[in-house]
């Protein structure tokens, strides 16, 4: 079974675009995948960052995904600060990297160029990511655009390290989602829905009235015909998209904006009302979630121990035993 790691920053209350683009495929792909669902609590702190809303939110995160559907027997549910071998596996991939590949990340040079106090952290991110993958021998990482120069780099540290230290890495490739995966913003179709970025957003949690109020508030056009074109009529689009990948099917009327609008805030209804009535249920039991969250820690870390193992060994570290 090919291993597959998918990331999550509790950073924000999840979304529509993080079920579609991310949750759903990892779902439904448990059965043919060994998959690893990471929540990135480490690289929540690499920007400006609340403690206690990181901490409230990873406990929130692990709940909704197994609210909606993530079954930790087949996908172990890892908090990555629990898993210290990453971070020791960071360092040592540091001491692999260029100063100048890291500050060529675009991510980098967007998130620091405001600037104000940039985390050294900032920098060394796609070194973080590359030690999520690296550290599990993961084969394939689900990732979208904003991603694909991270992912990049770890494939050439692995490719470098394994030609200058001998073979120590799976070099991790990355898989497109599905089409129609990428939820965008409903206030600016132009941008993706974020956690922590625009206005538009439907959150997993929220309740079925602000919804409503957020489907209906979405920006559309004055072309009043109802058609998929994301370069003229991206609002419409991707509300039509949002209908498909929620209720499987076309808009019943090429005209009115309005029963588009009732058709999608039905349709995201019918997909959040289990999810909101699981996590409900699973919420009155943190202990529970905490445990899963143990579980999944202890499912991967003798093979990120193994990893680091072979790492240390291959830079030259003497051995304790
Ligand atoms: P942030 O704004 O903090 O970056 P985010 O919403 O982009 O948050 P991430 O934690 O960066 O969420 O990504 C989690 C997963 O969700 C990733 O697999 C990412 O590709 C996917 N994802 C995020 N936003 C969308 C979206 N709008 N549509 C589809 N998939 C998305
Ligand atoms: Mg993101």
């Amino acid at each position: 079974t090919t291993r597959r790691l998918t990331g999550f920053k509790p950073t924000g209350h999840l979304h529509l675009g993080n079920l579609l683009g991310a949750l759903r495929p990892l779902i439904a792909a448990q059965d043919g995948t060994a998959s690893i669902t990471l929540i990135a609590d480490l690289h929540a702190l690499t920007l400006d960052h609340d403690p206690e809303r990181v901490r409230a939110l990873t406990l929130e995160q692990a709940t909704v995904m197994l609210a909606a559907g993530v079954d930790p027997e087949r996908t172990p549910i890892v908090v990555q600060s629990h898993v210290p071998e990453i971070t020791e596996l960071h360092y040592l991939l540091e001491c692999a990297t260029g100063f100048g590949e890291a500050a060529r990340m675009i991510q980098f040079k967007e998130k620091s160029s405001g600037g104000g106090h940039v985390r050294l952290s900032l920098l060394t991110y796609p070194v973080l990511m590359a030690a999520d993958i690296l550290a599990h021998d993961i084969v394939q990482v689900p990732v979208g655009e904003d991603q694909n120069q991270h992912l990049e780099l770890a494939r050439t540290l692995a490719t470098r390290f394994n030609a200058r230290y001998g073979r120590t890495f799976t070099v991790p490739e990355g898989v497109r989602p599905e089409a129609a995966a990428r939820v965008m913003d409903l206030a600016d179709p132009t941008t993706k829905m974020g956690k922590s970025t625009g206005t538009g957003r439907i959150a997993l949690l929220d309740p079925p009235d602000v919804v409503r109020r957020t489907v209906a508030r979405a920006v559309t056009d004055e072309l009043a015909v109802v058609r998929r074109d994301p370069g003229r009529q991206p609002g419409v689009t991707n509300l039509i998209d949002i209908l498909a990948a929620c209720a499987g099917r076309e808009p019943a009327d090429p005209h009115s904006y309005g029963k588009l609008k009732r058709e999608v805030t039905d349709a995201v209804e019918a997909v959040l009302a289990p999810i909101r009535s699981r996590h409900a249920a699973l919420a009155g039991d943190p202990g529970h979630v905490r445990e899963i969250l143990a579980e999944g820690a202890r499912q991967v870390r003798p093979r990120a121990f193994a990893t680091v193992r072979r790492t240390r060994a291959a830079l030259g570290l003497l051995d304790q035993d």
